[in-house]
Order: C-alpha cells, then structure tokens, then sequence
C-alpha cells in the first residue's frame, strides 16, 4: 500500500478492516493488503465501533450479498499484458448494487494510455499464440471453461451483486457463458481452408483461414459474462488476441472471468480487461490500427459511432445491437405454451434482454383468453433482491431505464392503452419496478419504435396472418422474433415472412451456444455462436501456385 495514506480500522460482524485515507475517499483492505472490499467516503467514518452501518452490503465477505468462497475472484484492478494494475492516475470508478445503490467496490479508471499498451502487448503476445495448434488452443480454453464451471455460484453471486438479476438466472449465464469456450475450443480444431480446381492448367488455388489478428470487444451490462464469453470464445480459439472493455455497471464479471483465465493457462496479453471511460478506451480502440477488429454489443446508437469511428482505419466490425422483437399469438397456438413463452421471453432479466418480446401481437380469435392467461402469470412473479430465494425479478439497472418504462407507460394510456397489471414503480423503491402489462396498445404508440427495455409487455390485437407479419416487420429492427401457432402451412410462411435473424416457433428461449445468434437490419452485423461465429475472426487468404507442370 502507498505510503502516507491515514488508517483507520473498520469493524463489521466478525471482520476488522484496514482503511486507507486515499483522495477523500477510506479505500478498506481485509485479511492481506491485496484484497481491497470497499470504498467509503471520508464522511463515513464514525469510530471503528460505529461503523458497522455503513459496511454490510459494501464487504463481499462476511455480508450476506457476497459470500464467495474464492474472494481472489473479487478483483479491483484491471488484468492488462497478464498484470493486475490500476490506473496510470490512480482513478477509480464505483461500482454500486442495483437493490440499494451502496457502492460493492471500484475499478480503475483506464483511458487511451493503458487501453494502447493492452493492444500492443495483445500484437505481441498474438504472434506466438496463432503459431499453436487448435488442440494446443483448445486445451487451455477447456480449463477455462471447466474453471468457470466449478466456480459457477461464485460467479452468479458477483453477477446478481453488480447487475441484479435472480441468482438462478445468473447460476444460468455462467453456464451458458462458459459453453461458447467450450464449444469455440472444439470448433478452433476445425478451421478448414479449401482447394479450388484452377483456372489454367499450371495453376494450384488452396484458401487459408487465418486469425485476423487482434481483437476488441465493448460489452454490455445485461449479460455481464456471456457477452464477453461469446466473443473471447471464438476470437482466442482461432488464434487472435482480445482486448476487451466491459460495461462500467458490470466490470466484476469480467475481471474475474479474466482471473480464471489467467489460472488457466490463457498466455499474458491474449486476454486484457479495461475498465475506464467508454469514449478514451473506445478512440483508442477504434483508432489503433493494430486493432484489426471490433466486435461490439450495446445499443444501436453506439453502435453506429462505432462503426463510424472504425471507418478510418477499416477495422471489420461485428454488431450485436438493440432489438424490437415482435411475440406473436396465432389463433391456433396452444395459448398455455404462448403464455409460458411470453413470460420467459418478456420477463427474464426484468425484460432486459435484447430479445425480449417488446410488442406481443395477439390474433383476434384468442386476444382475450390469452391476455386472462398472461394476466394471472405475471400477477406471480415475485420482484426482490436477486439473491433472496425465490424471486423472479430484481431491480432495473438504473433510474434512467425506471424512466423509460414509466415514458412508455404513461405515452401508451394517454393514447387509449389500458394497465391490466402493475404499471407503477414497486414499493420497494429505488429501481424495483412492477412486473406491468398493457392492453390495447396501438401502433403509434412509442412502446412500438423503441426497446422499452424493462418488464413491461404491451399487448396488441391484429386479424389476419398478413396484418401480424406486416406490424412484427414495422420497425428499422430485425434481431429476434417469436411465435406461436399449430398449422404447418402458416409456420412457414411466418418463418419465412418475419424480418429477423432469429425466430423462435413455439419457444421463447432461442439462445444457445450451438445456433448463430445475430440481426438484421440496424440490429447488427455478424453472427456469434455456431460455427459461423468462428468466420468473424479468420480472414481468407488464397494461395496461387503457377508454373505447376
Ligand atoms: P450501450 O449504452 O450501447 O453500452 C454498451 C457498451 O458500450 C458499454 O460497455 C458502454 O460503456 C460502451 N459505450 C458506450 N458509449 C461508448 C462510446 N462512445 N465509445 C465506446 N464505448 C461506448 O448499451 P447498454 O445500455 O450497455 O446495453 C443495452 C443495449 O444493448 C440494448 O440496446 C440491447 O438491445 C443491446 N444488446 C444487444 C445484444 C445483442 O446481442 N444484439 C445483447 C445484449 C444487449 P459504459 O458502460 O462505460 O457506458
């Protein structure tokens, strides 16, 4: 620890904690000097006695939000050319809980210096990487993989601290985060070129696969591990390095996934974590042209920054952005199954997903027994902290996405909707939101253009099978689409009629690490997941041998 700060102890439940007077702020260090669980202000230190208040939900360990059973797995400090560092100025950002907004703890605040070694040392590091084998490879991502398998709970424990979500769904994304590492080790096996018959006699025309060199990814914080995991996944397998910067909301998920990492055996600089300003990391990024590729998720308005900040230095680029997935309830859907969709689809994450069900389009025939239906199961769900046992849905994100639900809300029933269930913040506060529905939503209102991006489920009434494919395609976007119907001839020609790059039949869960997940239209470019997702990283090189007689 630097030399000159002021100490003070800090006493909660059965642990003592050392605080470092730092910058206003008591940075507290437990057990050893590495392994630093809170950041307090100057303000909060009351005697070692009295401030017991102010640690519960700020130390991982002892307190009931964090208990890991690896707290090496809690790290504050960016994983940059196989170091732990902090930032070249010494800033730091808070990273807070959604249930109650305390700060967990806080990450280095990088910008375009550290963000241009990490790219360098990746440039470095690569060189020797793309000379192994796919099995060598494979190898050292399949302990990665079984090492986020073993330390799944801890994993879900971080991930439900700093995002909010059910513990179960967490426990669920470690599982499928780590199956894109597993299936992209198997598929690095599996990077065939091709041979083509020449063109002339004396001519031999072979195609290589190579790594495109080195990589970045900007994620976001619905899925703080699997967003990361789909593309360090297929970029390391196929021989590339990865710089990649997490969510500022959720940086914990990604710093201790780079922690297993590192116990696997990933070479230093294959694998860096930056946390810091979004726009100082992201020029860096977009600007450096050793960065051969830029491989972003996040909203369709960054997106298209992004892109534009590529332009200069023709980076290819992979966009998995925002969505407006129309769910649609035919009349000769089994209305059970609909409704068990919709509530999976619209309500997981606390309808934080890119493909949530944003507009539910229901035909005639069944809009009223589906919307009883629906009604009863949303009434279910259980809204608390996402580590309580059997709560269905956390806390939004941030006051700003509590906002957008209730602009969505109120513009829907000034323009004739009706609220059949919720429709206002819980009394639980802070960012905990009703699970809502609406009834005789019409397209013009805003809930139709934009991701509401919360759980909230607008329902709307169409007639024939023309009318419901022509609304499911009135958007600029074309991520997922769903529904639900029995006849044959009609699950065609939906399927082939709906303007997206996935479309779950009779199913609201469509993501897996096996199927090309992506969009079309301002939803994206590229495809992750599958053995397709292994084509972004690879460039094809042809070979032409002449004078072959
Ligand atoms: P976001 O605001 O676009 O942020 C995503 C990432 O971009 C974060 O790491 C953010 O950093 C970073 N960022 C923001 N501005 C930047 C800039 N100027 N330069 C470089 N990086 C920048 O999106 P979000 O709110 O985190 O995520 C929600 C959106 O993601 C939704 O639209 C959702 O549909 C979409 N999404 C899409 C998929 C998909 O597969 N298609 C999957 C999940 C989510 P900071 O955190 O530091 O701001």
């Amino acid at each position: 620890m630097a030399a000159g700060l002021r100490c003070r102890l800090f006493r909660w439940g059965n642990f003592v904690g050392v605080g470092m007077l730092d910058a206003g702020r008591y940075r507290i260090y437990i057990g050893q000097p590495s392994l630093r669980v809170a950041s307090l202000p100057r303000r909060a230190y009351n005697g070692p006695q009295r401030t017991r208040y102010a640690m519960p939900r700020q130390c991982p360990i002892g307190s009931r939000d964090m208990q890991l059973s690896d707290s090496k797995l809690f790290r504050q400090q960016c994983y940059v050319n196989g170091e732990w560092i902090d930032a070249d100025g010494g800033g730091t950002i808070d990273v807070t809980n959604p249930v109650d907004n305390a700060v967990i703890g806080t990450v280095p605040k990088l910008g375009a210096d550290e963000t241009r070694r990490a790219i360098e040392g990746a440039q470095e590091a690569q060189k020797e990487w793309r000379q192994r084998t796919g099995k060598e490879r494979a190898a050292i991502l399949r302990k990665w993989h079984d090492l986020m398998m073993e330390n799944q709970e801890d994993l879900a424990v971080l991930m439900t601290t700093e995002q909010g979500k059910p513990l179960a769904e967490s426990r669920g994304e470690i599982v499928y985060a780590a199956s894109f590492i597993e299936w992209f080790a198997e598929e690095g096996k599996r990077i065939y070129g091709d041979t083509i018959p020449g063109h002339q006699r004396d001519k031999r025309i072979i195609v290589l696969k190579e790594p495109i060199g080195v990589c970045a990814a900007i994620t976001p914080w619905n899925f703080p591990a699997a967003m990361i995991t789909r593309k360090a996944g297929p970029a390391l397998a196929a021989g590339c390095a990865m710089v990649v910067k997490p969510a500022t909301s959720t940086p914990f998920s990604a710093l201790a996934m780079a922690e297993l990492a590192e116990r696997a055996g990933v070479p230093p600089g294959i694998l860096s974590v930056v946390t810091g300003g979004s726009s100082d990391i992201g020029g860096e990024i977009t600007s450096n042209p050793i960065v051969r590729k830029l491989t972003f998720t996040g909203s369709t308005e960054v997106g298209r920054k992004l892109i534009a900040q590529c332009a200069g230095t023709v980076k290819k680029v992979s966009m998995e952005l925002g969505g407006n997935a129309p769910f649609l309830v035919f009349d000769d859907a089994v209305l059970d199954d609909a409704v068990e969709g919709a509530m999976l689809s619209k309500y997981r994450n606390a309808g934080q997903t890119c493909v949530c069900a944003n507009r539910i389009l229901v035909q005639d025939g069944v809009y009223e027994a589906f919307t009883e239906k629906l009604a009863e199961a949303v009434k279910e769900l259980k809204v608390g902290d996402g580590l309580d046992e059997g709560v269905n849905q956390g806390p939004l994100i941030d006051m700003a996405a509590v906002e957008k639900v209730e602009q969505h809300i109120a513009d829907a029933v000034a323009k004739g909707a009706k609220i059949a269930v919720g429709g206002e913040r819980h009394a639980m506060g802070g960012t905990f939101f009703q699970p809502t529905l609406l009834v005789d939503v019409t397209p013009t209102m805003d809930v139709t253009r934009e991701e509401t991006f919360g759980p909230m489920a607008p329902l709307y009434r169409f007639t024939t099978d023309e009318e419901g494919i022509t609304l499911a395609n009135d958007t600029e976007f074309g991520l997922a689409a769903y529904f639900y119907a029995r006849d044959v001839n009609r699950i065609w020609k939906v399927a082939e009629g709906l303007e997206s790059g996935i479309v779950g039949i009779n199913t609201g869960i469509i993501s897996t690490e096996v199927a090309p997940f992506g969009g079309v239209k301002e939803s994206g470019i590229g495809r992750e997941g599958s053995r397709y997702g292994l084509d972004d990283y690879l460039e094809i090189k042809y070979l032409c041998f002449g004078g072959v007689q």
